[in-house]
């Protein structure tokens, strides 16, 4: 079985803040000069490295805003956010918890540190995909999957060298945490020192790997450490990994790409220039509904 060549190891871009309570590494689309559907149907990739937020009595966050036509993706590393929209849903998402939105035909939504935690401050990591649908599906209904860590299926590696939390798709006949419109792979590696992880995944498929925490060998020779992005050729399907002297903890996504054209203007993703009008037209017109900031 070929492996996946790695194309390159990218490291954390530049940051920016999101509102004032998201201070991310954008690696794609805009971080690095990738085409936009490079790791499609994953249009985006939003990492906020583990930091320390100062105590706040009001929180952090970003106010008010629209999404139409895909799927935001919240994991929780550290800290906690909260969440509200325009289709009366609202939540936690603490660590270890993961906030799939399908924002589909639109919400406007709010995310905001949780108030206890923003009291009290202290280390916050967490990662936002945004996640392409179909254009069949970009107009379908909204629906929140808010997945605890307890509910997430964890496969355990032999001798107990760690875990691997399914998300989305599925490993060794394990099924994932989160219903998909496309094929996604989506797994929390977790691996002790001196531990051996093989996977098997589509050639076709558009494969990465955050390194979330520690330092782990790729395809045995490639080293990726903490904040680094491994990005994958389309020309093998294993994928094999290795800790040494230290622990680690990655973020794998892989999924089968959409094959449809892509405009992006801002929070809304959809397939030509005049269905990103009439979403901002949309939003005008109050079709997202009405959400209190
Ligand atoms: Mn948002």
């Amino acid at each position: 079985m070929k492996a996946k060549s790695v194309q390159q190891i990218l490291a954390p871009p530049p940051a920016h803040m999101v509102g004032n309570g998201f201070r991310v590494h954008n690696f794609f689309p805009n971080g690095y000069d990738m085409k936009p559907d490079r790791m499609s149907p994953f249009f985006l990739l939003d990492y906020n490295a583990k930091m320390d937020f100062s105590p706040r009595e009001i929180p952090r966050g970003v106010g008010v805003h629209p999404h139409r036509g895909f799927e935001t993706v919240t994991i929780a590393y550290h800290g906690a956010i909260a969440h509200a929209d325009s289709r009366g849903n609202q939540g936690v998402i603490e660590a270890g918890d993961v906030q799939w939105m399908t924002a589909a035909s639109g919400v406007l939504h709010k995310e905001y540190h949780e108030s206890s935690y923003s009291r009290q401050g202290g280390a916050f990591q967490m990662v936002q995909l945004w996640i392409n649908l179909p254009a069949k599906d970009k107009m379908g209904f909204p629906k929140y999957q808010a997945i605890r860590n307890t509910d997430i299926p964890k496969y355990e590696l032999p001798d107990n060298k760690g875990d691997i939390e399914i998300i989305a798709g599925s490993y060794r006949g394990m099924k994932g945490a989160a219903d998909t419109f496309t094929p996604i792979e989506l797994y929390n590696i977790r691996m002790k020192p001196e531990t051996k992880v093989s996977l098997e995944l589509p050639a076709h498929y558009n494969t990465g790997i955050l390194v979330v925490e520690g330092e782990s060998f790729v395809q045995e020779k490639e080293r990726a450490v903490t904040d680094h992005f491994v990005l994958f050729r389309n020309d093998g399907i294993r994928i094999d990994l290795e800790t040494r002297e230290t622990s680690c903890m990655l973020l794998l996504m892989s999924g089968e790409p959409i094959p449809e054209p892509i405009v992006s203007y801002g929070p809304f993703l959809m397939n030509t220039k005049e269905e990103i009008i009439k979403a901002i037209r949309d939003v005008h017109d109050g079709k997202f509904g009405y959400l209190e900031d």
